[in-house]
């Protein structure tokens, strides 16, 4: 018991152990998809805000190009306009210098650009577009610019500068004042860049444009003009110092840092005490001999990153919800499954447990009913055996009862037949006559009993008639006349009106009502009371009730079932026979009817007969 508790114990364990690794080992693989999620995520933001800043930067490429672009013939062509050739030639000519004064000042009107001015060989300008401003070029000596020194010795040369009388940046396209082959002077046109840097702001895509040394000329950042992405080396400031690009404007080195996040180039700025991360994107425009790049601020893009992963965590902790609360429900389904099915193996178990309880009790049934059969059969041989013992019985009290009958008067008869013929022989006839009429009577009372005997086979099956009750009791009356006149018994007869009518046979009822008031004749002879009444009325239920009533002793409780017994008499040796009321019972219950004997509260026996009223059959209504 003890060892396999612990073992149960180390199983668990066990179970908890490895769930526990699983979940660690789950956790670490959620974390590591999430870091790589966010490092890929990141990446994919950085590229995307790559393509963008391209895009910028193409566009500003393709702007500034453009814009350049539109300036860059002018130079030549106004080279050869005839006021400016004839100046060239003739410089100190006022009227010449006024009039191309104003040509320059006209066409720069038209075409919208900063200065157009016109230098002699030695790189004094003899006339400008703002001959009339405050800060005039005219008389200005720009021999130092590169743009002046390659076009006096006749290239067309192009230069951007922050221009050292105007004090504002232009870029330079400077083409020689050609006569007949000969350079005479130089013209150069100036144009404004103010106008493309206020379209960049100062947002998250900061473009700039810097120049081979790295400082920058143009952005939209006007903190970081002239500032240098590269640092500041003296060779770089001497290269700037000869051209005087910059005119007295102090340069100065940018913070940064450079980094490379995968593909791209990032930069680290030190802005206002803290550092700014840009996408560095940039394109050379040899041409122009600047550089334009893009620097796109990556707070957002981080951010952006940031918010993804955050919200792939999210997604991946709604997933392990989601799963868990999977998993949990199947679980539970699981479990619930598994109830289902103990309690149907349950139910099943208790079905077949009761099935067996049932077949069992069932067999027991069967088995009770088996031995019910048998005591059932023993009980009917039983009761065979007793009908045939009682018939037996009831034959050999009937023999004796009739031997005893018959005997007496056959030896009486015996005996006065033979004094008869003694009293023949001696001349006694008269005697003998009267030995011979005693014999008659003797005979007669035989063939009385053996007319009661003939009764018992009757036939129940007699069809019945309806029988009115005054009739039969008229006959009956006649019959019982003498031995109610011999008892000197005062009978009264009542009946209800009209007579009630029954269904019997006339004869054998009138042989009961002879029979049960011979009887009570017999019950009240040599008494004081000797009154016998018959009543005949129709009771409740549609039946009809005669009774006998007698005031004579009654029949006591004891031997009220037995009086109706086969051969039952109190009555003294040669006197009753016991067959009456066994007769009228039979017969009575053959009618459909019961006989039946109480003792009335005042004395005297009531012999009760029930029987069916036929009222109904002659379709006459009880009254
Ligand atoms: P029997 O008249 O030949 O004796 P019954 O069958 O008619 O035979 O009567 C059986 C017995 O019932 C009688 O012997 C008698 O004891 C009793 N009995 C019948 N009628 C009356 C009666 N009215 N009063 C008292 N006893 C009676």
């Amino acid at each position: 018991m003890m060892l396999s508790l612990s073992a149960g114990g180390g199983a668990r364990a066990f179970l908890k152990n490895r769930f526990f690794l699983i979940v660690v080992g789950l956790a670490a693989v959620v974390l590591a998809l999430i870091v790589h999620g966010s490092h890929v995520a990141g990446r994919s933001y950085m590229h995307e805000a790559s393509e963008q800043a391209g895009t910028t930067l193409r566009l500003a490429v393709s702007a500034l190009d453009g814009h350049l672009r539109r300036f860059e013939a002018l130079p030549a062509l106004i080279a050869d306009h005839d006021d400016v050739e004839a100046l060239i030639v003739d410089p100190a000519n006022p009227a010449l210098r006024a009039a191309t004064n104003l040509y320059l000042k006209d066409i720069n009107a038209l075409l919208k650009s900063s200065d157009i001015y016109v230098m002699t060989m030695d790189g004094m300008t003899i006339a400008a577009s703002n001959f009339d401003s405050d800060t005039s070029f005219v008389g200005e000596n720009f021999s130092y610019r590169p743009y002046f020194q390659e076009a006096a010795v006749g290239q067309q040369s192009r230069f951007y500068a922050l221009g050292t009388t105007s004090a504002k940046r232009g870029y330079y396209f400077s083409s020689p004042i050609e006569i007949g082959g000969t350079i005479f002077g130089v013209i150069v046109f100036k144009v404004d860049i103010d106008g493309i840097e206020a379209s960049w702001g100062d947002g998250d895509s900061r473009i700039v444009v810097s120049d081979p040394q790295g400082i920058i000329f143009m952005t939209g950042t006007p903190r970081w003009l002239y500032s240098s992405f590269l640092p500041l080396t003296p060779e770089r400031l001497a290269n700037t110092k000869a051209s005087r690009r910059y005119s007295d404007a102090v340069l100065r080195e940018l913070p940064v840092q450079g980094a490379k996040d995968g593909d791209h180039a990032m930069l680290s700025i030190s802005e206002e005490g803290a550092d700014k991360e840009f996408l560095f994107l940039s394109q050379p425009m040899p041409e122009a001999g600047w550089t334009v790049a893009v620097l796109m601020d990556t707070a957002s893009v981080r951010a952006q990153a940031q918010i993804a992963t955050i919200v792939a965590v999210l997604l991946v902790c709604l997933a392990f919800l989601g799963g868990a609360i999977l998993v949990q429900r199947r679980m539970r389904l699981a479990e619930r499954i598994k109830l289902q099915a103990e309690a149907q193996e349950n139910l099943e178990r208790r079905v077949e447990e009761r099935t067996a309880d049932l077949a069992r009790v069932n067999g027991q049934i069967k088995q009770e009913i088996a031995e019910r059969r048998l005591t059932e059969r023993r009980l009917r041989r039983t009761q065979a055996d007793l009908i045939q013992a009682g018939k037996l019985a009831g034959l050999g009290q009937m023999s004796a009862a009739l031997s005893h009958e018959f005997n007496q008067p056959l030896a009486a008869t015996k005996t006065y037949a033979d004094s008869a013929a003694l009293l023949i022989e001696r001349g006694r006839p008269g005697e003998a006559s009267d030995n011979l009429r005693r014999i008659s009577a003797l005979i007669d009372r035989m063939a009385s009993i053996s007319r009661h005997l003939r009764n018992f086979a009757r036939k129940p099956e007699e069809k019945l008639s309806v029988v009115s009750f005054d009739d039969v009791m008229r006959d009956t009356l006649e019959i019982v006349d003498a031995r109610l006149r011999a008892a000197d018994a005062a009978l009264r007869v009542e009946m209800d009106t009209p007579p009630p009518v029954v269904l019997a046979g006339a004869v054998r009822l009138q042989q009961v009502l002879v029979n049960i008031i011979t009887n009570a004749a017999d019950a009240i002879e040599g008494l004081e009371d000797r009154r016998i009444i018959v009543s005949a009325g129709r009771s409740d239920d549609g039946r009809v009730v005669i009774t006998v009533r007698d005031h004579g002793p009654g029949v006591p409780a004891a031997i009220r079932e037995r009086i109706f017994d086969p051969f039952y008499t109190t009555k003294g040796v040669g006197k009753g026979l016991g067959l009456g009321l066994s007769i009228s019972y039979n017969i009575v219950k053959d009618f459909g009817g019961s006989l039946s004997v109480t003792d009335h509260p005042e004395g005297g026996a009531v012999f009760a007969i029930e029987l069916t009223s036929a009222d109904a059959a002659i379709g006459r209504a009880a009254e």
